[in-house]
């Protein structure tokens, strides 16, 4: 590859922290807000102008079940209840019971970015908006400080301790600590605000979404795969609709991901075209917004103290650093064909292939008793071979595909986020390293934050 040479520079330091979190989607917020709760000094480092990541910049609008499969125990507390609490208020969340009788939430994900930066504000973190995290600087060996670009120029926050919580593992990579990423990545979605929905239902009763642009009867159908979508609270009949997919795209390389952003547009328009030309009044536009972001599944992962498997998720096994609970199913979505696999805690499978067609069985002996939930420990968040004051949390952490599939919901990653922030300041406390941080003492922290330990 043809290179250039860039000129060393002086970097003038912004100011100076105790804990510093690059990326700002509610994982690095939580992260941010429970650390400076205890008495850190923290700033956050955000690329887009607002907080959220995938729930806002990608208007990914659900987060699941906060109970056991029961419905009986709460398993999930903390932020994620705290910000559910808020958006209540303001009328920007529904709260469903499907089936299992666990709730979820439909979060109005515009409410969602003005919360956190009320929080953010409450906490007294410093926040770096439209600012990227472009490289560490390390010195004797060891992080000191994340340089950043932003609108003043290239600058320095220093601090010490980091968490990496850019979905993609731009600091843990840029450190060369091991990661790694699978060759079949789930592939990314571009989601979409669609309107007239309720219209064309209310005029074609048998009208489905899904049935219809995955229907290679229409000219500009899309490839099969497998389509969600869900209302916007408060909203006059909006949809947010993901059916889109892009695949075979690496969406931590530059150019793969300008690639994707541009062919999920293009899937979005396809969808739209679909219902304007067969279904609506063509004078009808239905595309209300597009994100501001491709939807991002799945990427780097950093190779940490403990891998997630799929059958420590499936069987429930207890840690005894357990800083997360969950409960969302082993959701696969096929990264070249249009399928999907779900694996649930109660046993059940489905598998649903690129033409639709359904296979429901069973991963686990019919009468043996379900798993309630499952538990994230905090040595999957610590990395492997760091230099003991970084952390990572979100979607990066180290899991198999399996239990990948699972953890990297929202419910979960919030929590991961809000352990690594209590962790990052219990090492601080102790002037110690992040391997050392006393397990008890996190659970109990964590607890006593509002989280819910088991
Ligand atoms: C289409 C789709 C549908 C999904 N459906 C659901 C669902 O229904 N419910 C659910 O709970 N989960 C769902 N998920 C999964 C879930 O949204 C993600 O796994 C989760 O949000 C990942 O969180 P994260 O914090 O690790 O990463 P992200 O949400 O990707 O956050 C990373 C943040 O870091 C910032 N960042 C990245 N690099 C830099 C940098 N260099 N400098 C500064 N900032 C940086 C980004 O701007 C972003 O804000 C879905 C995901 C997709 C893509």
């Amino acid at each position: 590859m043809h290179t250039l040479f860039e000129p060393a520079r002086e970097v003038p330091v912004v100011d100076e922290f105790d804990i510093c979190v690059v990326g700002g989607s509610c994982t690095g917020v939580f992260a941010a807000i429970r650390a400076a709760r205890l008495g850190a000094k923290v700033a956050i480092v955000e690329n887009n102008g607002f907080f959220g990541g995938v729930a806002t910049a990608s208007q990914v609008n659900i987060w699941h079940s906060v109970y056991d499969i029961h419905g009986e125990q709460q398993i999930i507390a903390g932020l994620t209840t705290e910000v559910t609490e808020r958006l209540k208020h303001r009328n920007a969340v529904w709260i469903g019971a499907p089936t299992d009788a666990s709730k979820y939430f439909i979060l109005h994900t515009e409410e969602l970015k003005i919360e956190l930066d009320e929080m953010i504000t409450g906490a007294g973190v410093r926040p770096f908006l439209h600012t990227r995290f472009v490289a560490p600087i390390v010195e004797n060996g060891r992080p000191v400080a994340v340089a950043i670009e932003d609108k003043t120029g290239r600058r320095a926050v220093k601090a010490s301790y980091f968490i990496d919580a850019t979905g993609d593992g731009d600091l843990v990579d840029r450190l060369g600590y091991p990661c790694y990423k699978r060759s079949g990545m789930q592939p990314p979605t571009m989601c979409a605000i669609i309107r007239g929905l309720d219209r064309i239902k209310a005029e074609y009763p048998d009208f489905s979404l899904s049935q219809t642009v995955f229907n290679p009867l229409y000219p500009n159908s899309l490839k099969k795969g497998f389509l969600w979508s869900a209302g916007v609270p408060g909203g006059q009949g909006d949809t947010m609709v993901a059916g889109t997919r892009v695949f075979g795209v690496d969406c931590s390389d530059a150019d793969q991901l300008t690639k994707a952003e541009m062919e999920g547009r293009q899937q979005v328009r396809a969808i739209c075209d679909i219902l304007r030309q067969n279904f609506l009044d063509e004078e009808i536009n239905p595309l209300v917004a597009l994100p501001a972001k491709i939807g991002i599944r799945d990427t780097r992962h950093a190779r940490c103290q403990h891998t997630l498997t799929e059958e420590e998720v499936l069987y429930g096994v207890r840690f005894p650093d357990a800083i997360a609970n969950g409960t969302y199913r082993v959701d696969i979505h096929n990264h070249e064909a249009g399928g999907i696999l779900f694996r649930y805690l109660d046993g059940t499978e489905v598998w649903i292939d690129g033409d639709g067609n359904k296979d429901v069985r069973r991963w686990r002996a019919e009468g043996e008793e379900p798993t309630p939930f499952y538990q994230i420990p905090y040595r999957s968040l610590v990395p492997q071979n760091g230099d003991g004051n970084v952390l990572i949390a979100g979607r990066i952490l180290d899991a198999d595909p399996g239990a990948f599939g699972a953890v990297r919901v929202m419910v979960n990653c919030n929590q991961t986020g809000e352990a690594t922030g209590v962790a990052a300041y219990l090492a601080l406390n102790n002037n110690a390293p992040v391997e050392a941080v006393e397990i008890p003492k996190l659970r109990q922290t964590l607890a006593a934050g509002g989280s819910a330990i088991i």
